[in-house]
C-alpha cells in the first residue's frame, strides 16, 4: 500500500516537473497542427467536390444538348422524310407548311417561287391559310431580300413585320395573324430559288434558336429536292404537253362529215384537256374589224339567267381581247373586274393568228376556281397557233362543200342535195319500213310578182318564203337535221319529211301554206301578198322509187293549181286517172 502512495506521489512530482518543462505547450502545438492539417484536408476535399460537380453539370449539358440535337435531327429527318415521298412538289411543300401552321384561322404560310419571267420576280407557287388577295399582291421588296440572303432565316415579330412592303401586301385579316413573320430563304446566295413565309415555326413550343436553326437547316436540305422536283416538273410538262399536242393534232388527219365537224371536235378535246368547261369559237367579221356571231360553242349550258349571263362575260372577255393578240388566262378575280355578272370561274382568250394576222379567237370558260396550270397554258398557246394555221383552210373547204349543196339565193339545199338525199331517204324507208312524205310548193302567180314589184322583190319574196318553209317544216316535226327543205327549181320548193305520213304531212304543208298566206312581205315599202300550192305524195302509199313519188307529188300540185291555187292536194284525192 505504501509502495502505491510513493507512486502516485511521483507522478505528481512528474507532472509537476512537465508542467514545469512546457509539455503543455508542446500539446498544444500539436493540436493545433492536426487541426491545421485537418482543416487543409477539408478544403482540398472541398474544391475536388466542387470540380467533379462543375464537370458532371458540363456532362449534363453537354448530354442535353447532344439530346437536343437528336430531337432536332429527328424532326428534320421525320420532315425530310415525308418531303421526298412525295411525287409532287406543290404536296411536298403543302405537308411542310402544315407542320409550321396547323391551323390556318391562326396563321398562314407560302412559298415564293423565283421566276425571271415574272414581275414581281418571286411569285407565289403554294400557300397555306393565306387570302387569294394577299396571294397575289404579296411582295418582298429588295432590302429584305438581301437580308433574307445573309441570314437565312428572319425572325420578324409583329412589330417589326409592320415595316416591311410585305406588310402593306397582305389583307388585314391576313396582318391580323402575324405574331411573328418568318422569312427563310431556300437554296444558294446566288441563285435564291425561293422564300417560306411562315407565321409560325417548328416545333411549336420549342425556343426561337432552335426553331430557326432547324428552319434553316431544312432549307438546306429542302434545296437540293427542290431543284430535283422542279427538273422532274419541267420534264413531266413537257412529256404532257408533247402527248395532248400529238392527239390534238391527230384529230385534223381523222375523217368527219363536215369539217366543221373537224373543227368541233378539235375544239372539244383542246376544252377537256385544259379542264375547261365550255369554249365559244368567234372569227371576226368579213370587214375584218370586229367579231361575227359565234361560229361554234361546246360544252355546258346553263339555263336562264345563268346562260345569258354567262354568254355576256364571253362577250365581254372577246371584246377585251381583240386589239390585244395575245392569249391571256383569268383568274376569278381578274373575271369580277369586268363588270359583269360573275358566272365561270376562269378563263382563257386565245387569238387564232394566222400570217400575223388576227382571225378569230377561241374563249374557254371554266367553273372551278382553279388556275391554269403551266401545261394547260402551253397547250391552249399552241393550240390557238395550230388551229389559226389550219383554219381558214378548212373553212374554205367548209364554204365550198356547203356551196355544192347549198342554193345561194335562198340558202336551202340545192337541187343537187335533194336528188340524193331523196334517193337515201326512200331506201332507208324501205328497208325500215318506214314512210316519207315529200311535199313539192309552187308560188302561185309567181310571174306577176316580178312583173308588178320587179325581180329583186321576186328574189326577197322566195328568200323568206324559203325560210318560212324551213322554220315551219322543222317547228312541225322536230326530227331536227333530217328534214330536207330544198329549192327545187325556180319557185318550186319541196320539203322531205322521213318517218312521217300522208296525215301528219297534209297537216304541216296546210300550216306552211297558211303561214304564208297569213305574211306580208315589204319591199321598198311596199306590201307584198302571195300564196302558194302544195302537192303531197307518200312512199310506199303512193310510190316506192323516187321518180314516181316525185311524179305523185307533182301530179297533185299540178291539181292543186288547176283546182284554184293556194291548196294543199294529197295523191291520194287525185282523180283515178292519174299516173301514181
Ligand atoms: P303559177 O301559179 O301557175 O305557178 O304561176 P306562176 O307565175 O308562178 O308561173 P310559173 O311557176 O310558171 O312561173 C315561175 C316564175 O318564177 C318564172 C320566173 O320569172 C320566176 N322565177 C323563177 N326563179 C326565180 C328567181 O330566182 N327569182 C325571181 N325573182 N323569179 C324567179
Ligand atoms: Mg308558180
Ligand atoms: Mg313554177
Amino acid at each position: 500500500m505504501s509502495w502505491i502512495v510513493s507512486q502516485f506521489d511521483r507522478m505528481l512530482a512528474f507532472a509537476d516537473e512537465a508542467v514545469a518543462g512546457g509539455y503543455v505547450l508542446a500539446i498544444g502545438l500539436v493540436c493545433v497542427l492536426q487541426y491545421l492539417l485537418h482543416f487543409y484536408k477539408l478544403s482540398v476535399a472541398g474544391r475536388e467536390a466542387s470540380r467533379q460537380r462543375n464537370e458532371m453539370n458540363a456532362l449534363q449539358d453537354d448530354l442535353q444538348s447532344v439530346q437536343r440535337d437528336r430531337t432536332m435531327s429527328r424532326l428534320e429527318n421525320g420532315i425530310l422524310r415525308e418531303f421526298v415521298a412525295q411525287t409532287e412538289i406543290k404536296t411536298a411543300l403543302e405537308l411542310m407548311m402544315r407542320r409550321f401552321v396547323p391551323h390556318t384561322s391562326k396563321g398562314f404560310s407560302a412559298f415564293l417561287k423565283w421566276n425571271p419571267d415574272a414581275q414581281p420576280e418571286y411569285e407565289i407557287y403554294q400557300s397555306r391559310g393565306l387570302s387569294e388577295e394577299s396571294c397575289r399582291e404579296l411582295y418582298i421588296d429588295d432590302e429584305l431580300r438581301q437580308r433574307i440572303i445573309r441570314e437565312r432565316v428572319v425572325v420578324l415579330d409583329g412589330s417589326d413585320a409592320g415595316f416591311v412592303m410585305l406588310w402593306q401586301s397582305l389583307t388585314p385579316t391576313d396582318r391580323r395573324k402575324i405574331r411573328q413573320l418568318n422569312l427563310a430563304a431556300l437554296g444558294d446566295a446566288d441563285d435564291l430559288a425561293g422564300i417560306l413565309i411562315t407565321t409560325a415555326l417548328y416545333p411549336p413550343g420549342a425556343p426561337q434558336e432552335q426553331q430557326v436553326e432547324l428552319t434553316r437547316r431544312l432549307m438546306q436540305s429542302v434545296s437540293t429536292d427542290f431543284k430535283r422536283f422542279q427538273t422532274l416538273e419541267q420534264k413531266t410538262h413537257e412529256l404532257r404537253f408533247t402527248n395532248e399536242m400529238l392527239a390534238l393534232r391527230s384529230i385534223a388527219d381523222r375523217k368527219f362529215n363536215s369539217p366543221l365537224a373537224m373543227i368541233q371536235e378539235f375544239l372539244n378535246q383542246w376544252m377537256k384537256k385544259i379542264d375547261a368547261d365550255r369554249v365559244v369559237l368567234y372569227l371576226k367579221n368579213k370587214a375584218g374589224e370586229g367579231l361575227g356571231k359565234p361560229l361554234i360553242r361546246c360544252g355546258i349550258e346553263n339555263d336562264g339567267s345563268i346562260e345569258i349571263n354567262w354568254k355576256k362575260l364571253e362577250d365581254r372577255l372577246t371584246e377585251q381581247h381583240l386589239a390585244d393578240g395575245q392569249l391571256k388566262a383569268y383568274s376569278s378575280h381578274d373575271l369580277d373586274e369586268l363588270c359583269v355578272e360573275r358566272t365561270a370561274s376562269g378563263a382563257i382568250v386565245a387569238p387564232l393568228v394566222q400570217q400575223q394576222q388576227s382571225i378569230g379567237l377561241a374563249c374557254f370558260t371554266r367553273c372551278d376556281n382553279f388556275p391554269f396550270d403551266d401545261t394547260q397554258i402551253s397547250l391552249a398557246t399552241w393550240a390557238a397557233e395550230y388551229l389559226g394555221e389550219v383554219i381558214l383552210r378548212v373553212l374554205n373547204q367548209a364554204i365550198v362543200e356547203k356551196e355544192a349543196r347549198e342554193d345561194s339565193l335562198t340558202e336551202l339545199a340545192n337541187r343537187r342535195a335533194f336528188d340524193q338525199q331523196i334517193k337515201r331517204e326512200i331506201q332507208l324507208a324501205r328497208e325500215k319500213k318506214r314512210e316519207v312524205s315529200l311535199l313539192l310548193f309552187d308560188l302561185d302567180r309567181f310571174k306577176s310578182i316580178n312583173d308588178t314589184y320587179g325581180h329583186q322583190a321576186g328574189d326577197l319574196v322566195l328568200r323568206r318564203t324559203a325560210q318560212m318553209l324551213k322554220d315551219e317544216a322543222r317547228e312541225a316535226v322536230r326530227t331536227g337535221d333530217r328534214v330536207l327543205v330544198a329549192r327545187y327549181g325556180g319557185e318550186e320548193m319541196a320539203v322531205l319529211l322521213p318517218n312521217v305520213g300522208l296525215v301528219g304531212a297534209h297537216r304541216i304543208g296546210e300550216s306552211i301554206r297558211r303561214a304564208v298566206d297569213a305574211e306580208t312581205f315589204s319591199f321598198e315599202g311596199r306590201d307584198i301578198h302571195v300564196t302558194l300550192s302544195v302537192g303531197i305524195a307518200t312512199c310506199p302509199g303512193h310510190a316506192d322509187k323516187v321518180h314516181e313519188l316525185i311524179s305523185a307529188a307533182d301530179a297533185a300540185l299540178y291539181e292543186a293549181k288547176e283546182t284554184g291555187r293556194n291548196q294543199v292536194v294529197t295523191a291520194d284525192s287525185l282523180p283515178q286517172e292519174q299516173p301514181v
